[in-house]
């Protein structure tokens, strides 16, 4: 069970490129054990997100990818993309194509996540969103967290993407490293962890200007009101790894930040921020950016 995101920014990459990193990452994550794989990338018009999986290993995957994928379309390059990869060891519902991640949020793919872990309290949350009309095609656990976050999408839209997963792990209880996507945030991406190991990747031209991210606590300023919580990038093009391994990365860049329970990493604009909700005295300021040996 592996979790892999790349986001590319300002980084000219192909979507067959951006597949390719996808499928080498959950090679790397495949002595981890697993029983399916997915990915999950923009549709070429941007108006979709794109989906494929497999039952059995990453090879099987790599092949549908090479059939699926094969038009010009997909060879040209774009500046700016976020694709999500996963390879499933079922802990809830058989190993299959539906019920292999990435999981979506509704028929149009507005949200789709990957999951490593258990939501142990996924059956309170279902009959909650089953109350308020949301049907569910697979038997996971994780599939309830996609749905989540529509439903608080929809009733607080003036929510920020990471918010929006800031609000959802609240009401989850279990282990989990999420990674998660959307139709209605291009070009962003919204990880967190919570006992499931998760860490982030940054490749930049140049050497980082620093070696810390400051962590953000509390309440955020709506979207348009927030402007210097972010990370202090010389660099404008960079590319972001979220990974359950460093062993899945350490190919692409030996910088990364090991994420501690309850952060909510999102990347928007091109930069990262780190997020936690609440604040105790022995909290630190930073999360440090560490060097691979
Ligand atoms: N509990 C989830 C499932 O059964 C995730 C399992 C995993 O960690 O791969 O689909």
């Amino acid at each position: 069970c592996g979790i892999f995101a790349y986001l590319n920014y300002l980084t000219p990459k192909s979507r067959q490129e951006v597949l390719d990193l996808l499928v080498t990452g959950l090679k790397r994550l495949e002595y981890r054990g697993y029983d399916s794989t997915g990915v999950a990338i923009d549709s070429p018009d941007n108006k979709n997100i794109v989906m494929v999986k497999r039952t059995g290993k990453v090879k099987v995957l790599e092949e549908a990818i090479q059939e699926h994928f094969s038009g010009r379309e997909y060879s040209e390059p774009v500046l700016t993309h976020v694709g999500i990869a996963h390879t499933r060891w079922a802990t809830h519902g058989v190993p299959c194509e539906k019920n292999s991640h990435p999981h979506r949020s509704d028929d149009e793919n507005g949200f789709v996540v990957v999951h490593n872990g258990i939501i142990t309290n996924y059956n309170d949350v279902k009959t909650f969103l089953s109350k308020r009309g949301y049907e569910f095609e697979s038997d996971t656990d994780t599939e309830v967290f996609a749905k989540l976050v529509h439903h608080l999408w929809k009733t607080h839209p003036t929510y920020s993407f990471r918010e929006l997963v800031e609000q959802a792990i609240l009401q989850v209880e279990g282990a989990f490293a999420i990674a998660v996507k959307s139709k209605y945030f291009p070009g962003e991406c919204v990880a967190s962890r919570r006992s499931s190991p998760l860490l982030v990747g940054i490749k930049t031209k140049t050497r980082l200007a620093t070696d810390h991210i400051p962590i953000l606590y509390g309440k955020v300023l709506p979207r348009s009101e927030s402007t210097s919580e972010f990370m202090p990038l010389e660099e404008k093009e960079v590319e972001y790894f979220f990974a359950s391994d460093a062993s899945a990365v350490i190919e692409h860049t030996n910088r990364v930040i090991y994420l501690e329970d309850d952060d909510v990493a999102a990347v928007r604009d091109g930069t990262l921020s780190i997020h936690r909700l609440k604040k105790s005295l022995d909290d630190p300021h930073a999360r440090e950016i560490t060097t691979l040996k």
